[in-house]
């Protein structure tokens, strides 16, 4: 086939890695018609089997298996890196990502952009140490200087900034708010961390408890769709305009986690119980502590997709989602340099739920 462009995706079974892949081998999608390469970690998962793309098994963090597995990539052109370790250490996640670099740039030829996406908390800070510091007051515009903690992040923009000016070729920093996706191979998923818990709910017969803070029931918060996140790096790889930019990336309209609570109680039949004052809460990561087997017992009555509990839903997540407030961020910059893309929250976390039906991952 008659390739214009050739993506490689670092992460690609990731929250927004998937959405990628699909986006990518869209027809109309700019810079196409697109070849991908798609690296994770895992064996390829059976519901990944629709997408097509070149499926890549490899441990990044080890130099030597990427060398091995991704120096045969001679005509990457884009890079488009999604991933991270699932811990917030500074020095492997940066191995990860200079890993992939050291191994392409020097064997791609044809090498000319690089995505990397970070997040918002680059101005609040890492989970780990961003209680240790002040955030930002938001919304958070792209130009905020960095927080003095230590944050994977900086390293990342670091190695970034530092590869692409030497080797002379165009960069885009992703920053996107929480993201609304489908993956069930994802670290951080909101989403199905939430309908994991409403299934669970509606088997052992509960109503939807809210468990976070007043505050977060009641703020503005903002997200973004993976499917959104995709469309913009492929903007920012393909058109002038985004080249070297740092790029916040929202969904463009604010909803409130009461407005989500309601959806998702109606989604799935059950009873809402809201943010109650003076009544003493529980994380959810605590009331859903045991419940592996409840899990195992649901995808089996309903015959679904094969996941387990820990890999589907991460409550400890939604427990930091849920306390916390004004982490708003400006889509300013990026309707200044002409991205415009946008989608109603409340639509995009339905769209969730839909697609985790129509991949039997939930009932
Ligand atoms: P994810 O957890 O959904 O997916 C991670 C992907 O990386 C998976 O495909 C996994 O297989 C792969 N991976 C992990 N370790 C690997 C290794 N050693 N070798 C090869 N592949 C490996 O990722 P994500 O949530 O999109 O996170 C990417 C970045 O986005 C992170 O910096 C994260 O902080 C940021 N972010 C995430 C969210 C969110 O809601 N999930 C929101 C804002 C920012």
């Amino acid at each position: 086939e008659d390739y214009k462009s050739v993506a490689l995706v670092v992460g690609v079974t990731g929250i927004v890695g998937s959405s990628l892949a699909q986006v990518l081998a869209l027809p109309g999608t700019p810079g196409g018609p697109w070849k991908v390469y798609g690296v994770a970690r895992r064996s390829r998962p059976v519901w990944f089997s629709k997408n097509h793309l070149e499926y890549i098994q490899c441990d990044v963090s080890n130099t030597q298996e990427t060398i091995s597995k991704l120096s045969p990539l001679t005509d990457i052109t884009h890079i488009f890196y999604v991933s991270w370790i699932g811990s917030e250490d500074c020095d492997i996640n940066a191995t990860m990502f200079k890993n992939i670099l050291n191994t392409v740039i020097p064997n791609a030829p044809k090498l000319q952009h690089i995505c990397l996406q970070t997040g918002i908390k680059h101005y609040f800070g890492i989970f780990e140490e961003g209680s240790k510091v002040e955030p930002h007051d938001s919304p958070f515009t792209e130009d905020l200087p960095r927080l003095d903690v230590p944050n994977f992040y900086h390293d990342l923009e670091d190695i970034l900034y530092e590869e692409t000016s030497k080797n002379n070729l165009t960069w885009s920093v992703h920053r996107p708010a929480l993201v609304f996706g489908f993956s069930p191979c994802s670290l951080m998923n909101i989403a199905s961390t939430l309908c994991v818990y409403a299934t669970i709910c509606k088997y052992e017969n509960k109503p939807l408890v809210y468990t976070g803070s007043k505050a977060s029931w009641n703020c503005y918060s903002d997200a973004v769709d993976a499917d959104l996140i995709a469309e913009h790096q492929i903007w920012a790889a393909v058109d002038p305009k985004a080249k070297n930019q740092v790029l916040n990336c929202n969904n463009g309209d604010v909803f409130k986690w009461k407005h989500v609570w309601k959806t998702l109680a109606e989604q799935f039949g059950l009873e809402m119980v809201g943010y109650i004052e003076g009544k003493q809460q529980v994380s959810l990561a605590e009331l859903m502590k045991d419940k592996d087997l409840v899990w195992d017992e649901i995808v089996k009555k309903h015959n679904l997709a094969p996941t387990k509990l820990k890999d589907i839903a991460a409550f400890w997540f939604a427990d930091i989602a849920f306390c916390s407030e004004n982490f708003l961020s400006s889509m300013n910059k990026n309707k200044e340099l002409g991205f415009l893309g946008f989608r109603d929250s409340i639509k995009s976390f339905n769209s969730c739920i839909d697609k985790m039906r129509a991949y039997r991952f939930i009932p």
